[in-house]
């Protein structure tokens, strides 16, 4: 037994529930992100408890992924779905339930690491009342996202409050690129810890499948030009811009050009509304007949889908990281993507893929253009995608680093405490 083995930790992700189905409203990079994390960690030996909140009666209170971890839902405000941006007020009934469970099983976490800034909060107050050791994980920035919309919800300020405190007082805070912590030092606040350790993907469940094996499963043709998106049906998400963008790609008379629009969506929701506004813009440009959206699509379906694609484009306005950028480099696939945040950081110009300017058609248009004309450096670009991600950004390297800096902080409390002891 090694040293880290027993010694439990809890993930707090109020909103992001890490064991729910992914792609849909408000499920995405973030359920991912601690799910993969956690699993990853409870495998290096450490005790890994995600807390999340209950939003429905059927959804079981705990959920055991592995023997090492597992989900566990607390109850906070009526048992039902809440937007994010209307959560804040149900907080000190979570933080008086995470402390109930803990009473109950006669424990106290020593380390909890927080993701997004609703939890951050959860994750000061711990500190607070019990000098819980604290991680943070922002996901998104507020001071970068009220930046990129017209609408600022009335919570705006409370966030950019808890945002700076978070940042001022957390013993960690986990940057996932070099461009988050920049932001984070321009826009939020100059004081605090900051590491950089990136978000990352499952290298072996992408890039199994060859191109066309990918393509004989999906029903295409290996003539077909195709040109992937997947993620969430969210404005933010830029999936207009690339819609456009395919409309006037050079290939569009070819008739082997496809288009596929992969993400989940329920209709009357924010997210039904972005698809129907999107089919709109599909039928005015007359794109229906090789524009196809299959819905969400499952974990099991997605490395097919990266793997039959020519290219996969992440038309975001903003992203933190992007992790759709590293599972299409991991399946062999080159990546257009917003030269913004993580994803300068992900995508290599001319050597994963290529980066253009948010909300530009015209460039997203050549720069697709480009890869679909020529399959020889499609293919060499694909090869250099894989390399990056296997050597930046595999969730067990990520975990890795992540147990590293847990173990850091635990020693510097023991160092802590025997430090009182001494000088009393
Ligand atoms: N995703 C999925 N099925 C879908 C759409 C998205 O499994 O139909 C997953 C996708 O594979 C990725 C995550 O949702 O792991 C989206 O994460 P990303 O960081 O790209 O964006 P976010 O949702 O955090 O804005």
């Amino acid at each position: 037994m090694n040293s880290r083995t027993e010694q439990r930790i809890a993930l707090i992700s109020v909103h992001g529930d890490p064991a729910i189905e992914i792609g849909k409203e408000e499920a995405g990079g973030q359920n991912v992100y601690v799910r993969h994390v956690g699993e990853a960690l409870a495998q290096l030996g450490w005790q890994v408890d995600m807390f999340t909140r209950k939003i429905s009666e059927e959804q079981q209170t705990i959920v055991q992924h592995s023997a090492n971890c597992r989900t566990i839902r607390l109850q906070a405000g009526s048992v039902e779905f809440v937007p994010r941006d209307n959560l804040f007020g149900y907080l000190p009934e979570f933080v008086k339930n995470f402390l109930a469970f803990q009473k109950e099983n006669g424990f106290t976490y020593p380390l909890i690491h927080t993701n997004y800034w609703l939890s951050s909060w959860v994750g000061m107050q711990l500190k607070k009342i019990q000098g819980s050791k604290q991680v943070h994980t922002y996901h998104s920035l507020g001071a970068v996202k009220y930046n990129t919309i017209k609408t600022v919800p009335l919570i705006a300020s409370t966030r950019l409050a808890v945002e700076k405190e978070v940042l001022e007082t957390a013993e960690r805070i986990v940057a996932t690129s070099p461009q988050e912590k920049e932001h984070m030092r321009s826009l939020v606040s100059t004081k605090g810890n900051i590491d950089i350790i990136p978000c990352g993907t499952d290298i072996r469940r992408f890039g199994w499948i060859d191109r066309q094996a990918a393509r004989a499963e999906l029903g295409f043709d290996s003539e077909d030009k195709i040109v992937l998106y997947v993620g969430r049906f969210d404005p933010r998400k830029g999936i207009e811009t690339l819609v456009r963008a395919v409309g006037q790609s050079e290939f569009r008379d070819n008739r082997n050009l496809k288009l596929i629009i992969g993400g989940g969506s329920v209709p009357g929701q924010s997210d039904g509304m972005e698809r129907e506004r999107i089919e709109e813009i599909i039928a005015e440009l007359g794109m229906q007949d090789f524009t196809t959206l299959p819905g969400r699509l499952s974990q099991e379906i997605l490395p097919s889908y990266y793997a039959a694609a020519d290219v996969c484009v992440v038309p975001s306005h903003y992203e933190p990281f992007g992790l759709v950028a590293i599972e299409a480099m991991a399946s062999y696939t080159p990546v257009v993507a917003s030269d913004v945040g993580g994803l300068q950081f992900t995508v290599v110009p001319e050597a994963t893929g290529l980066l253009a300017p948010p909300q530009d058609v015209d460039a997203f248009a050549t720069a697709i253009d480009r890869i679909l004309g020529n399959p020889e450096w499609r293919e060499k670009l694909g090869k250099g995608g894989r390399q990056r991600v296997e050597s930046k950004f595999s969730w067990d390297g990520v975990a890795s680093q992540l147990g590293e800096l847990y173990t850091e902080i635990l020693q510097t409390k023991v160092e802590e405490k025997e430090a009182v002891l001494l000088s009393s």
